[in-house]
């Protein structure tokens, strides 16, 4: 339900998704004014030698006087350019109507929703009434017998929940779907907030239970409080038997293929047909994927320790915080005090109008593509990206061939998978089918319910079919990009090819630093610690020899080592094991553009503009892109529970790892970027 949906599962991302209001939205200063050179050069630092901190050198003087916007929780170049998409989509959401009177079916679909969204008066009439049945359901709850099925209706219509499923290439067979089951079903981002003792962790769970209490008040139980402090138990004994991101990022650990009619060994006196059942899966499929088995027998425990008042209050709690975004201003406002203001830092939320776009985008996303890509995505931006991810391919392949730590058996199974790389620029070759999607003008509750189960129907009903390959899990209007490793695919949303990272005015140079490193950065993906252990194919299936992994895995461990040593936040360091996918792709993504970069230079000098060499301005490209600052809160979060680095150590780190940066900018011994060649971590 209620989150906005498509938040993109089972592939990895170049950024963190935008779930929430206020998530990566952006605000005021255009980043990027300048034409030929693409390199955005009015917030020089001049006092900074580029070979001291490049970042800084090109970044200074915005770091130093810009205010993050109210609205937001940071701001990168995301941001700019997600701000940029949103006046876009408000006028083609402001043609519409007129469009739906011309007898459009989705234009009326998207309408109505974002009627229903910004119909306040509505809403603050109804109050708490949309929920009612829910809550009613949940109340009806008999015995803890009920529970899967309860389980699942959280599932169908996105309320948190215990845990969740999701519809996926089976990773040790890619000819067919899955599905995943996994834990979930915490309140707070991760179960560090739940077990730690940090100050600032112990201040979030505080306000926690502050939150969980006045909502439950606001929603009328006269047992607030109480409920709110055995809201927290239960949550803090599940946080304490789930798995930590780190574990979960091991895609053989969490592979285990179960029975259906075998789940009750894992889980004693839990009734799984209630919840296969309550799903929808009955008879579709004979086995399931457990992500995390030790979880799940500690639940079963859980709910049986656990008495059924508790289970009752604790599904309330997260039905009524997940439909709150969609009811009257006072659960709007308790939410986003702590989703937004507490956990992220975010002083006020979004306007109104903005987080209707979302909500469009989230439920009805591709229609709304459809026409962003007709108005805003020239045919030519996508013939020359096309151009430029096959000059990363070829880079890649080159590079693949010269690598000095890689035995040839090996590098024969890399060049099978970057052979088979399947690629997708811009938007997806056929459109998602709303037709029988039900939206009506005056019910915004029942239709973020309808269309949240609508997408999981969608995905159930892959099962047992073949496999769809053209299929987008992002829209065209997304400024972000991911690598599938079942799918072994790069997928490009219309939306990031745009300045500052792809400027079909700029020469090549910032474009190759860039977007050029965001494809670099996708095909990465396909090699890194986690993608590496997916085939050409897309099955994991181990393709490098035990030589090739014991080196591979020295460097990658001083790649932790180099993340590990970064503070952003006093307190909270960067997890270098939890970023290390997107370190290595961050960090090879950019040693592929350089060789791209001069594999197109043809071996003639590059030009110089605007002061720079065109290897200097493909550095600064990067450290463009990454230009960006975020409130602690939101920091602190991210480190928490998202997989990149902050901003600014994307920036910075990958840099001194690059030999092509120490000659560009003739980088010695005693510089503060300077790097020995043996501390410099080179992977792909
Ligand atoms: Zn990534």
């Amino acid at each position: 339900m209620y989150q906005y949906l498509f938040c993109a599962i089972g592939v990895v991302t170049l950024a963190v998704c935008a779930t929430e209001a206020g998530a990566a939205t952006g605000g005021a200063t255009p980043a990027s004014t300048a034409l030929g050179s693409g390199v955005d050069l009015q917030y020089v630092d001049k006092a900074v030698r580029p070979q001291d901190d490049l970042y800084r050198y090109l970044n200074g003087k915005w770091l130093d006087t810009f205010q993050i916007p109210a609205d937001k929780a940071n701001y990168v170049s995301f941001t700019y350019v997600f701000d940029q998409v949103q006046e876009q989509l408000k006028t083609i959401v402001d043609g519409l109507p007129q469009a739906a009177a011309g007898g459009d079916a989705d234009a009326r679909k998207m309408d109505d929703l974002y009627a229903s969204f910004m119909d306040e008066a509505k809403l603050e009439a109804l109050g708490l009434k949309p929920l009612q049945a829910e809550f009613a359901k949940i109340d009806a709850t008999a015995s803890k017998k009920d529970i899967p099925a309860l389980i699942a209706r959280s599932n169908r219509i996105g309320y948190a929940a215990p845990y969740d499923f999701d519809v996926e290439l089976d990773a040790r067979d890619s000819t067919k779907y899955a599905v995943n089951i996994g834990q979930s079903g915490l309140g707070m981002p991760d179960r560090d907030y739940y077990l730690k003792d940090d100050p600032k962790l112990v201040q979030a769970r505080t306000k926690y239970v502050a939150h969980v209490e006045k909502m439950l008040g606001l929603a009328g139980d006269k047992d607030a409080a109480k409920s709110a402090a055995a809201i927290l138990k239960l949550e803090t004994d599940m946080a304490q038997i789930q798995w930590t991101k780190v574990e979960n990022r091991d895609p053989i650990k969490t592979y285990n293929k179960t029975a259906i009619s075998a789940l009750g060994t894992l889980t004693p006196g839990y009734d799984w047909q209630g919840y296969v059942q309550g799903l929808g899966l009955g008879g579709k499929v004979d086995y399931v994927i457990v992500n995390q088995p030790s979880y799940f027998t500690g639940l079963a425990k859980l709910i049986e320790a656990t008495p059924l008042p508790v289970w009752k209050a604790y599904f309330k709690w997260h039905a009524l915080s997940a439909a709150a975004p969609y009811l009257s201003k006072p659960f709007v406002d308790e939410r986003f005090a702590f989703s937004g203001t507490t956990l992220r830092g975010i002083p006020q939320n979004l306007p109104r109008w903005k987080r209707g776009l979302m909500l469009i985008d989230g439920a009805i996303g591709e229609s709304l593509g459809k026409l962003y890509v007709a108005k805003y995505f020239p045919p030519e931006n996508k013939a020359r990206m096309d151009q430029l991810v096959s000059n990363l391919i070829a880079a890649y392949s080159q590079d693949i061939d010269t690598l000095d730590w890689m035995s040839a058996d090996t590098k024969k199974g890399a060049h099978e998978k970057l052979n088979k790389l399947v690629r997708k620029i811009g938007y997806p070759n056929k459109w998602r089918d709303y037709s029988k999607l039900s939206i009506s003008r005056d019910d915004l509750f029942g239709n973020v319910v309808r269309a949240t189960e609508f997408e999981v129907q969608r995905n159930l009903d892959k099962l047992g079919k073949p496999i769809d390959r053209n299929e987008w899990d992002m829209t065209p209007q997304t400024v972000n990009a991911y690598y599938d490793p079942e799918k072994n695919e790069i997928v490009f949303p219309a939306a990031i090819l745009q300045p500052p990272f792809f400027n079909v005015k700029a020469d090549d140079a910032v474009n190759y630093g860039g977007i050029g490193a965001v494809i670099g950065h996708e095909i990465s993906h396909g090699f890194d610690d986690q993608g590496s252990q997916f085939d050409a194919d897309g099955n994991l299936h181990d393709w490098f020899t035990k030589d090739d992994h014991a080196k591979f895995s020295t460097k990658t461990k001083a790649l932790v080592a180099q993340y590990n040593a970064h503070e952003p936040v006093p307190n909270f360091h960067v997890n270098g094991e939890l970023t290390l996918g997107e370190n290595i792709a961050d960090n090879s993504g950019l040693a592929i553009a350089y060789k791209a970069y001069k594999i197109s230079l043809g071996g003639k000098p590059s030009p110089s503009i605007d002061g720079f060499t065109g290897e200097q301005r493909l550095y600064l490209g990067w450290v463009q892109v990454w230009r960006g600052k975020a409130r602690d809160e939101e920091t602190i979060m991210r480190i928490k529970s998202d997989p990149h680095s902050p901003p600014a150590v994307r920036g910075m780190v990958p840099v001194s790892n690059q030999d092509g940066f120490y000659a560009a900018f003739a980088v010695k011994p005693g510089d503060k970027m300077y790097l020995a060649p043996d501390k410099r971590v080179a992977i792909w």
